[in-house]
């Protein structure tokens, strides 16, 4: 028990935790002119990648493109730092192409505690926050397990995966946070003390292999894609270098070691309590949920340039070591692999989001913000983005400014926060294309042009950022203009026929043999049309004549959303009171209390019965 205590003074914010939450939520304070102090229980831990070594993939890459079109650091730390890069789902339509970045899990750490130690206004520092110190309501600091009190006026915390963490395989069950980190043991009752419903989850990871010990000519090699377009606007051109990933597949052997093992399984055997990612199963949870399937794909992936390490993916564990080690042999190409780290399980804490305003302040105390997979979700990305929101929307409110909040139309980070506040989560919540009611307008390919604008009034989005954006928005215009131009029939009869298209009858558009399905680089080439334009310009601009029917649809049921997100709830209004209301929607919305009529109505347990009488009740508390 510490029982001195000394002062820090000269902070605005502190933020707790250095994972993709905390360095975004620092960088966005610091950046918006906040003297921030970012606290970490280990140094080493800066963005640290404690499962997959990779950025983006299907819906998360969108995530990276709307953090970096807002001026966030997740995106160029993955361009930098990649080692293949492959853009995923090409033949799946515009909406759902993802890019995803295989990263140097060691570089993207060590950039990313660069690019913290060396930004204006921001200091970082080891040191364990024990508690969070408040004064009428308002935060006023940070007490750190040493008794230091670090005063601040506004918190953000986003302790990822770490609070009263155990690390599970087998029978072995040990205090300790991933990787062997330490464990943060003394937040969660503070937590609780604060009004927090504190929860339990649970993820795990699988082994990391010595590349030395497999036999990658049994495995089918994945390259990169040449030509594809990095996560940020800022960067120009991808990586050279690519290293290659491999895929194989689990067997029927290995589904017997696992069968006959089950008894021993944690998760089987009931030592496991905490809640567990629906949509990244432990493969013994695979093969139980998935008997039917005589194998599952796994791929294996390099951790870093300088690292023999191997990463297992697909075949996360909380198995014994020694049942492990037998599991991984029976894969085609790791019979003789040696594991260098086992897999585990770690469960840990975390808070209901019910409890926070989209703005992710909590609702109890005025100037807390939460952030991460504190806030129950799972992966880099999504805690990325809640991190620089939190991030945002406090120096916003330490500056006296309105806040930022993204509507679900806007982009995924809106779907993400929505969700979370709106309808929360009982399990670690996963980002997925199918969460966004407006895929197509929330493509990666446009997050720059739904968001660097807000990025830029909000003081994060450079000067350069916002230039590239404004030419950008210029050329996107020059290129449609030049793709609505006219072709004689005579020029473009052949072409169009040897795609299978009719003959015309007159003259027609570039953008129509857009609509008519042939890709644009075709009719670039055949038409030497749009020389020294870019590559992703050109794109964008045909994604957008291509789907313009759709986009308009789109824009009319948005808009029709917008009326009900625009009549917005008093604070002070009392559910209980408002006659013709459900029971169960007065608990709820008096609980939850929505910011408008449209987050109220995605309310699980408000019927839109529930909405029509609370139109009412605006219109009639309206009258004077
Ligand atoms: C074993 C394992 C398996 C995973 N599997 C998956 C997966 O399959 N899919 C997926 O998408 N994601 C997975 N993840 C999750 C992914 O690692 C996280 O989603 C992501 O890292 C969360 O970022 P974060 O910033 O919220 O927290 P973290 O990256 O966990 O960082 C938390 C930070 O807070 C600091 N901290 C915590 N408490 C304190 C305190 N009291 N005082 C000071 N500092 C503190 C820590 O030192 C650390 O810097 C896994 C994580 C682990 C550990």
């Amino acid at each position: 028990m510490v029982t001195n205590t000394f002062y820090t003074k000269g902070y605005r914010a502190v933020v707790v935790g250095a994972g993709h939450a905390g360095c975004e939520a620092a960088l966005a304070l610091a950046r918006t002119g906040i003297p921030t102090l970012m606290l970490s229980l280990n140094l080493d831990s800066v963005a640290f990648m404690a499962c997959n070594p990779s950025v983006g993939g299907t819906a998360k890459g969108q995530l990276v493109r709307e953090i970096d079109a807002l001026g966030g650091e997740m995106g160029v730390n993955a361009d930098r730092t990649a080692l293949q890069m492959r853009m995923l789902n090409i033949g799946k339509g515009a909406a759902v192409q993802s890019l995803r970045a295989q990263s140097d899990k060691h570089a993207y750490h060590m950039r990313m505690k660069q690019t913290l130690e060396n930004t204006e206004n921001l200091a970082i520092r080891q040191g364990e926050a024990a508690e969070v110190l408040t004064r009428g309501g308002r935060v006023c600091g940070v007490r750190t397990a040493v008794g230091e009190v670090i005063e601040a006026e506004a918190v953000v915390l986003a302790t990822g995966v770490y609070l009263k963490s155990e690390v599970i395989a087998g029978e072995y069950k040990q205090s300790s946070g991933p990787n062997g980190f330490a464990p943060a043991d003394l937040l969660t009752q503070n937590l609780a003390d604060l009004g927090f419903s504190v929860r339990r989850f649970k993820t795990g990871t699988p082994a990391r292999v010595d590349g030395r010990t497999v036999d990658f000519s049994k495995c089918e090699r994945q390259d990169g894609d040449a030509g594809v377009y990095p996560f940020s606007y800022l960067t120009d051109g991808v990586p050279q270098r690519q290293l290659p990933c491999y895929l194989t597949y689990t067997n029927e052997r290995t589904h017997a070691v696992i069968r006959a093992n089950l008894h021993r399984s944690p998760l089987y055997a009931g030592v496991i309590k905490g809640t567990g990612p629906r949509y990244c199963p432990s493969i013994e949870d695979k093969v139980v949920r998935f008997a039917d399937k005589d194998r599952h794909q796994i791929f294996l992936e390099p951790e870093s340039a300088g690292s023999n390490e191997v990463y297992v993916q697909g075949m996360s564990s909380s198995l014994p070591h020694d049942v492990q080690r037998e599991m991984y042999r029976t894969v085609a190409g790791l019979e003789r692999c040696e594991i260098m780290r086992y897999a585990y399980a770690i469960e840990y804490d975390c808070i209901d989001t019910l409890d926070l305003y989209p703005t992710l302040g909590y609702k109890k105390i005025e100037g807390l913000y939460t952030a991460g997979q504190i806030n129950g979700t799972s992966g880099y990305e999504e805690a990325a983005a809640q991190g620089l929101m939190a991030g945002l929307n406090a120096s916003l409110w330490l500056q006296g400014r309105e806040p930022l909040v993204l509507r679900r139309d806007e982009a995924y980070i809106g779907v993400l926060i929505d969700d979370l506040v709106t309808k929360g989560t009982n399990e670690p919540y996963r980002m997925m294309t199918s969460r966004a009611e407006h895929r197509i307008h929330l493509r990666q390919d446009n997050a720059d042009l739904r968001l660097t604008e807000k990025g830029y009034a909000a003081g994060l989005a450079t000067d350069e950022r916002y230039r590239r954006f404004c030419a950008r928005k210029e050329a996107i215009g020059r290129i449609k203009a030049r793709l609505n131009e006219r072709v004689s029939p005579l020029r473009c009869t052949n072409f169009m026929t040897a795609h299978g298209c009719p003959a015309p009858s007159g003259g027609v558009s570039y953008a129509d043999m857009l609509r008519r399905g042939i890709a644009v680089e075709d009719i670039c080439r055949e038409f030497s049309v749009l020389e020294g334009e870019r590559p992703d310009d050109v794109d964008t601009a045909a994604i957008d004549i291509k789907y313009e029917g759709y986009l308009k649809r789109g824009l009319e049921q948005i808009e029709k959303a917008k009326q009900l997100e625009d009549k917005k709830l008093p604070p002070d209004t009392d559910y209980e009171q408002i006659a013709g209301l459900r029971l169960e929607a007065r608990q709820k919305l008096n609980k939850i209390r929505p910011e408008n009529l449209g987050q109220a109505g995605r309310i699980s347990g408000v019927s839109p019965a529930d909405v029509a009488v609370l139109m009412v009740y605006l219109s009639t508390r309206k009258r004077p």
